[in-house]
């Protein structure tokens, strides 16, 4: 399993801190799929220098634009040696054509349902060119298999992801290309979301979630069960979630330090182009009180250049 890295990763000009925040947790998660007796080595690109002579049976390579021209390539050498080999990922998934010319098979969309599916296909000699997600559920999904996962060569090994997608539609945000086909925002059980939170060591933990607080009753019951965990943790959410109820308080109550947030423009015409509605006549300075009040720092995220800008 692989993870390339764009070539700055590897640039001494380049700050590689930057590059080795977050361990390869889409690969850890289909690594799970996989037969407990079958050899895994997953490596990525962002922390370690890869090692391409081996000859595996199976080859699974994530692709973003940003690495996609060095994942062709590896992709192209295994092929060359006789390996199976598999594209996945947003770049896949936004340009299909492009990336099955460098592969055996490619998937579409989130891997949970799919990548057990060609495993079974591939078993029986009969894997598809294309797979395309469209169930979409994270019920009884198998545990990470995060022992796959170098801690000490990240920033933050104790990211963790229990949602899926964002419920909402940002016309400049992955997230409706990604998961189109199916649901656009689910969650995983708030016990096994618990359970994977109890599984990692020390005390920090960095949600990966797109909206930790989009689904009220999925939040409301996490944070409740974190309660007493003695965790701290960041995640993200938007401005509304923010402003509503008193969610963020119990977010607060269960460790929350920092939260990163869309605010993206003060131009209503812009947020109205980007369909970011939830940001609409929401009071920025009243959500960022309340989070400095909470004692929760701020990690801002602005759009520069959008069309009503002057
Ligand atoms: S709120 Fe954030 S994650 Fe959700 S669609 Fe908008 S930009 Fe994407």
């Amino acid at each position: 399993m692989i993870l390339p890295a764009l070539a700055e990763a590897e640039s001494p000009f380049w700050r590689p801190i930057k590059y080795s925040l977050f361990p390869p947790l889409g690969l850890a998660t289909l690594a799970a799929y996989l037969a407990s007796d079958d050899v895994i080595d997953l490596q990525d690109q962002h922390v370690e220098e890869l090692n391409l002579n081996d000859s595996p049976d199976l080859v699974i390579i994530q692709v973003y634009i940003t690495n996609a021209y060095r994942a062709y390539a590896i992709a192209d050498h295994y092929r060359k040696k006789g390996s199976y080999v598999i594209l996945g990922g947003l770049h896949v998934t936004s340009l299909p054509e492009e990336a099955a010319v460098h592969a055996d098979s490619i998937f579409l969309g989130p891997g949970e349902e799919t990548f057990p599916r060609f495993l079974k296909d591939l078993k029986s000699g009969k894997p598809l060119k294309r797979y395309s997600s469209s169930v979409r559920t994270l019920d009884k999904i198998p545990l990470i298999r995060r022992d796959l996962i170098k801690r000490n060569l990240y920033l933050v090994p104790n990211s963790i992801v229990v949602t899926r997608g964002c419920p909402h539609h940002c016309n400049f945000c992955y997230k409706d290309a990604f998961f189109e086909g199916g649901k656009t925002f689910y969650t995983q059980l708030v016990d096994d979301a618990l359970a994977e939170i109890d599984r990692l060591p020390g005390r920090h933990l960095y949600f990966l979630d797109d909206h930790l607080l989009g689904n009220v009753k999925f939040a409301s019951e996490l944070f409740e069960g974190m309660k007493g965990m003695n965790r701290v943790f960041q995640s993200a959410a938007t401005v509304d979630s923010i402003l509503r109820g008193d969610l963020i308080d119990k977010a607060a109550k269960a460790g929350l330090r920092s939260l990163f947030v869309g605010f993206e423009t003060f131009s209503p015409e812009n947020l109205r182009q980007g369909n970011k509605k939830q940001n609409l006549q929401r009071d920025y300075s009243l959500a960022v009180n309340r989070l400095h009040d909470l004692g929760i720092m701020i990690n801002g995220s602005f759009v520069f250049g959008l069309d009503d800008d002057d």
